[in-house]
């Protein structure tokens, strides 16, 4: 396929949204936005954050120059100024006391260097990322069942499936586009049923065939009466099982005794047993299955648990690694499948790597690192509570804003208003982060950078850069590695483009390797300057046998390939680690809008995107409401052990009755009094780290109070 790098018109790049990954066509400077019609993940299309791209390039609220103490000052003095703080607070308190805390909006080559820098030159794994909180659950479920956190499948499966079912993924907004080839899929193909698994009736159950507003937290009740169904129904694939697979038989023994009937799994998820009856037996009958799930599945404290019982089903059918059918997740942001790439997650190691001996000396080696961390480090919600309690004693955040998206906010906001020494690198000037960093380093936005991104699918594409850097503004990778300088590790940051850190990342892939690990991007290896900048986009594994890439894995076949077997769990259904209380007698679902990303840096730029949903509200359902005396409309306050916000009520039907709903994307810049996250706990999955997002204790009232 040909497809064009630079015409005399547009630059090819990629949305810097969500984990879709469309490929855009960006002209006069930005002023014209199309998809590009060529890229395999959207064929042209762009949601309405895709395509208001262009209103949000204005050099207003740009960080421009770096400071120190709040003071303009030269590149050298700030990097020295950062170099020398982390090289004290290591030599005196031990390399676990300095930390990165990133984010998957970093191109993979920006990942790549910090991770080096942390893990092989610090000698500390303490790197997390904000990717942690919308699909490391997912990662620690592919790891269970894969031994590698690999997807399994592709977007084309979604358009060959004669059965879909989303779980805990509202896809008509939050990953639009993928959501308009399933919409097509349907008009074109009557056969498709589309079943819905969320408490909320969101836009995505509009399309649905079969709504499951299931009990916030009952997804494994769900699944496994599923797994149980189709045992009782004959239905399993055991040559696949016999072949490729461990711990079946456990599995299915768990399934049996916690999901025993259909009745008592509608009992248990508050669902009528003719819609569970309905589920299970489309499945049971479609043999072209795809089960896609997001946040709704991966932000709970049960979150991994969730995602291998969706993984057992399709294993136990042998519906993996097949066209059209697959247990496939769906990633939240645009690189948090290059961040895992590079072991950007602090559970993890480059490359995926394992932090056994023999993986760490081929890393230690290929890097010539002589400080290469032996142990993971801490994961987002351990790494703030550690800058609490005074055991981190200086911080790096890159271009995210844990005060308002990381769990239980207010206490967030107090370890950093303490942290000793927290350096901010971000393309925007006013952010929450600001009035608490010693130095803040000016990074480049989307349209100045320039790398590598990789999609939901594994599919790698450029970010081109059309637009030049505003002010001192510099690439993040360019910033860590003068920092490494500073800190004596010149040789190996020694990084001329992005280019050079791609190669890099390739070679070490396939480092040691000899197919055994599926993440190879090899064949990507010795691309040159000219090669990267032509780079088209390609699904990993790329390797010499599979120089254009790959769009499945985990067949019968692959598993044979690699020498692997998949695993089954046996998995005991488990409810929110916090109930309703009589204090706090609703439960919060935290969310997203479709018109607004993250905590709006870029999209309240847009005016047509602000439109949409111009202010913080929350959903209610009428039963819950009107004993409160809560109308349509009408400001509520909603409070819970950590904090409180205000909003506007949305009183509807879709909201299932005991949960309210609120979205997460207004900061302290927009709405101090509206941030969700300062009602949320810091209770996460033990294996994964992910934070439960989607069932927090709240208690709504109307505000002013009566
Ligand atoms: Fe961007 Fe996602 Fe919309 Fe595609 S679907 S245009 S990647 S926000």
């Amino acid at each position: 396929m040909t497809t064009l790098i630079h015409s005399q018109t547009h630059v090819c790049t990629t949305c810097p949204y969500c984990g879709v990954g469309c490929g855009v066509l960006a002209g006069d400077g930005g002023a014209s936005i199309q998809g590009d019609p060529q890229h395999p993940s959207n064929f042209g299309r762009l949601c309405s954050k895709g395509s208001a791209l262009g209103d949000t390039l204005a050099l207003e609220n740009r960080l421009l120059y770096p400071e120190v103490a709040g003071r303009r000052a030269g590149w050298d003095e700030a990097l020295e100024v950062v170099a020398a703080h982390f090289a004290a607070a290591a030599h005196d308190h031990g390399p676990d006391a300095v930390a990165f805390y990133v984010s998957g909006q970093l191109l993979t080559e920006d990942y790549y260097v910090a991770n080096k820098l942390m893990k092989g030159y610090l000698g500390s794994a303490n790197i997390d990322t904000n990717s942690r909180l919308c699909m490391s659950s997912t990662v620690a479920g592919h790891k269970r069942a894969f031994g590698f956190d690999t997807v399994p499948g592709c977007y084309e499966d979604l358009e060959q499936a004669d059965l879909i079912v989303l779980a805990g993924s509202n896809t008509a907004w939050c990953h639009p586009v993928l959501f308009q080839r399933i919409a097509q899929r349907k008009k074109t193909h009557p056969k498709l049923r589309i079943v819905n698994i969320d408490p909320r009736a969101t836009a995505t159950a509009e399309s649905a065939d079969l709504q499951l507003a299931l009990q916030p937290g009952s997804d494994v009740l769900l699944f496994n009466g599923l797994l149980n169904y189709l045992r009782q129904h004959d239905r399993l694939d055991f040559r696949f099982l016999e072949q490729c697979a461990e711990g079946y038989a456990d599995a299915l023994e768990m399934a049996r005794q916690t999901a025993p009937s259909i009745p008592a799994v509608a009992a248990g998820c508050g669902l009528a047993e003719s819609d569970v009856a309905t589920f299970y037996r489309w499945f049971a009958d479609t043999e072209k299955t795809v089960t896609a799930w997001s946040q709704g599945v991966n932000q709970s404290s049960s979150g991994s648990d969730k995602v291998n019982a969706i993984i057992n089903v399709h294993l136990a059918t042998g519906r993996i690694g097949k066209p059209g059918m697959g247990p496939f997740s769906l990633t939240g942001q645009p690189n948090a499948m290059g961040g895992r790439e590079v072991g950007g997650l602090a559970n993890q190691v480059a490359a995926h790597l394992d932090w056994n001996d023999r993986d760490l000396n081929l890393l230690a080696d290929f890097w010539q690192a002589p400080n290469l961390a032996r142990r993971p480090g801490l994961k987002a919600v351990e790494l703030f509570q550690a800058l609490k309690e005074g055991r981190i004693k200086a911080l790096w955040v890159m271009a995210t804003n844990p005060a308002v998206s990381l769990p239980d906010s207010n206490a967030v906001r107090r370890a950093l208003e303490n942290c000793p020494f927290l350096v901010v690198s971000d393309c925007c000037d006013a952010t929450d982060l600001a009035p608490y960093a010693h130095v803040r380093l000016p990074a480049l936005a989307w349209g100045e950078k320039n790398g590598t991104v990789t999609n939901s699918e594994r599919r790698i594409s450029r970010q081109r850069p059309f637009l030049p850097a505003p002010g001192e503004a510099q690439p993040d990778w360019w910033i860590v590695s003068q920092v490494a300088q500073h800190l004596g590790f010149g040789d190996a940051f020694a990084y001329r483009s992005p280019a050079e850190i791609f190669d890099e990342h390739a070679r070490l892939s396939g480092h040691g390797n000899g197919g055994s690990r599926p993440f190879d991007i090899s064949g990507l290896a010795g691309l040159g300057e000219d090669g990267y900048d032509a780079l088209q986009p390609v699904q990993w594994p790329v390797t010499a046998q599979a120089p254009n890439g790959t769009a499945r894995l985990w067949s019968a076949e692959d598993f044979a390939a690699h020498g692997r077997r998949a695993n089954l769990l046996a998995l005991a259904p488990k409810p929110p680690a916090e109930a309703a209380s009589a204090e706090y007698p609703l439960i919060l679902n935290t969310g997203r809008v479709r018109d607004h990303w993250h905590t709006m840096s870029r999209t309240a730029l847009s005016p047509r995107l602000c439109r949409h949903q111009g202010e913080p509200y929350a959903e209610l359902n009428p039963a819950d409401a009107e004993p409160l005396g809560i109308t349509d409309g009408a400001l509520v306050r909603l409070s819970s052990r950590h904090g409180m916000a205000l909003a506007r009520a949305k009183v509807t039907g879709g909201q299932r009755p005991g949960s309210v709903f609120m979205p997460m994307h207004w900061n302290g810049q927009h709405a101090r009094q509206a941030l969700v996250n300062s009602l949320v706990s810091p209770v996460v999955d033990p294996l994964s780290g992910e934070p439960e997002s989607k069932a927090a204790p709240v208690a709504v009232q109307s505000f002013p109070a009566a």
